[in-house]
């Protein structure tokens, strides 16, 4: 029999490239292994997130971590086919007591984080460094549009931990994500250090949803004392599971790697097609105006407590811009 039935699983954007030698930075990589049921994305960055970390001169645990948290929302907000954006939150009482990134689609993306440098100690972990709290996922579709927030326990794991739970209880799709960040040292300029990250986002998405069932889930509510048996993976994520886990962080931030080259690496024994990259670059949403706007909604004793030399000095948390404004123009009586 021959089935004329068009495949609704490729992408209209569909060529499948020629794999590229040539290291492409800031970007998102989409991918698909059909033989598996995979689909996955895979993100590089380099100058936007040394753009984004050197402005604040973070210690280099903390500027690890929100390139973490930096890697992770590209790789959850890329998936956004509207003008929208998807914030990434955490609110915890380790010594990074606030993370955000901000990724506005199709390509902004901004962050910053508080810490507290008296309790940064050498060799803490990601999970050490938050803390217990939560993280907060947020989807802003626009002004006409409901917000989605999606909420995750942190209980001192890492961010990838994290990002886990949160496909496992919310989302019910089958889901490895791999976060990586270091810093590059290159001659000549002084020494100074550029920040790298990657990132892979791997998920099993079958036709039929019975073959997404995962290991972990508790398989109902037996009388106690019954034997519980442990629900079996489906093969091909088992083996999706398995390749995935053989990334190192090296690969993820090697310069001299291409996306394609190390998706080649991992799958061609299954056939890896990959889609065109989508850009991401580090640009901050603020202007002289908007900050305007705000001082203007504050109460008018607010905006007479900031006055200083006589003058209002607004500096933004995301990219560290800094915005002077007379008193008058501040609207001060
Ligand atoms: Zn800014």
């Amino acid at each position: 029999m021959i089935s004329q039935s068009p495949d609704t699983k490729i992408p209209a954007e569909a060529p499948i490239r020629a794999p590229s030698s040539v290291p492409v930075d800031d970007a998102v990589l989409p991918f698909e292994i059909d033989a598996l049921d995979l689909r996955g994305r895979l993100t590089r960055l380099g100058p936007a997130l040394d753009d984004i970390l050197t402005k604040h001169d973070y210690p280099t645990a903390v500027g690890k971590l929100l390139g973490e948290a930096i890697v992770l929302t590209t790789l959850l907000g890329s998936s956004l086919k509207f003008d929208g954006r998807f914030i990434l939150q955490t609110k915890t009482d380790g010594p990074v007591s606030f993370l955000i990134v901000d990724f506005q689609a199709p390509d902004r993306l901004r962050a910053y984080a508080r810490y507290d440098v008296a309790r940064l100690k050498d060799g803490q972990s990601s999970g050490a460094l938050l803390g217990k709290g939560h993280l907060a996922m947020t989807i802003d579709q626009g002004p006409d549009m409901s917000r989605y927030q999606g909420l995750v326990a942190l209980d001192g794991g890492s961010l990838e931990d994290a990002a886990h739970e949160y496909f496992l209880r919310s989302e019910q799709i089958p889901t490895r994500v791999r976060l990586a960040v270091g810093e590059e040292f290159r001659g000549g300029e002084g020494g100074r250090h550029h920040w790298r990250a990657g990132g892979m986002l791997l998920q099993f998405l079958p036709k039929s949803p019975d073959r997404a069932r995962q290991a972990d889930l508790h398989p109902g509510d037996a009388p106690e004392g019954t034997v519980t048996h442990t629900v079996a993976e489906d093969d091909a994520w088992v083996e999706g599971q398995s390749l995935i886990s053989t990334v190192e962080d090296v690969e993820l931030i090697d310069p001299g790697l291409s996306g394609e080259r190390l998706l080649y690496r991992l799958f061609h024994e299954r056939g890896v097609r990959v889609f065109a990259p989508l850009p991401l670059r580090a640009k901050c949403s603020c202007s002289r105006d908007a900050v305007s706007s705000m001082l203007k909604s504050f109460a008018p004793k607010d905006r007479a407590e900031m006055v200083k030399d006589n003058k209002v000095v607004v500096t933004c948390e995301f990219c560290s811009s800094v915005y002077e404004f007379t008193p008058e123009e501040a609207g001060v009586e």
